[in-house]
């Protein structure tokens, strides 16, 4: 069996990128959810306070189990906090908690990259579950539809990534300002301490985004490549 070296160097790189990304978002959250807040608030608190500041009354702040498994669910409008950070009144839960109160924010502001990025969830579902169909069907039966037909799936996956960074980015810098505004965290050690684990959280979505432009361009290569030799 043949294995494209370029394509080893990618897909090793992109899952040591991933594996990195995410044991630094693990790190600082380890180490800063040690850390009180001297306010005292509970990251449910601290999320309920910025939904209620914003006239943001039709989003349930709801705990659940998985550690980081924090989101914001925009069709069920709840504000979805790990228990650890539901309850916890380190400056690390504070800082999760008041990033998913900013995709609430973004979501009543309908801010345009949450808007194309809702609208474009359906799509890219759809693309990443075609991905193994293509790659191990499509290449016997149609081998010169598999290609772009992977390209055409990984670009919509890519694009997806792309779009997710602003919002994430706006999400980190919308808590950041509000938690400062709000007084929940105090100037110094502990904005500080909270900035490092968001900004790290954000970290993982450029990884992600490295990671599918990477796959992308390199069937979008292997399709113009093949294009070239015919
Ligand atoms: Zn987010």
């Amino acid at each position: 069996m043949y294995i494209d070296p370029l394509y080893l160097v990618i897909m090793l790189g992109t899952t040591a990128l991933a594996m990195l990304a995410s044991w630094r978002v693990k790190g600082a959250y380890a180490r800063y959810s040690q850390v009180p807040a001297r306010s005292g608030l509970t990251g449910a608190q601290i999320a309920q306070r910025i939904l209620d500041l914003n006239n943001i009354h039709d989003v349930e702040v709801v705990p659940t189990h998985g550690l980081l498994s924090d989101h914001y669910d925009p069709t069920d409008k709840k504000l979805v906090l790990c228990e650890e950070n539901y309850y916890g009144t380190n400056v690390a839960a504070l800082g999760v908690a008041a990033h998913e109160a900013g995709h609430a924010i973004q979501h009543k502001q309908l801010y345009a990259p949450l808007q194309w990025r809702m609208a474009a969830v359906g799509i890219t579902t759809l693309a990443g579950q075609a991905i193994p169909f293509i790659g191990f069907g499509l290449f016997y039966i149609a081998p010169k539809l598999a290609l772009p037909a992977l390209a055409l799936c990984f670009g919509i996956v890519m694009l997806f990534q792309l779009i997710t960074l602003p919002v994430e980015f706006d999400a980190t810098a919308r808590a950041k300002r509000i938690l400062a505004h709000t007084g929940a965290v105090a100037p110094g050690e502990e904005t500080e301490s909270m900035g490092k684990v968001l900004d790290a959280a954000a970290l993982t979505y450029v990884a992600a985004f490295i990671s599918s432009l990477a796959t992308f361009l390199y069937y979008v290569m292997h399709m113009l490549g093949g294009r070239r030799e015919e």
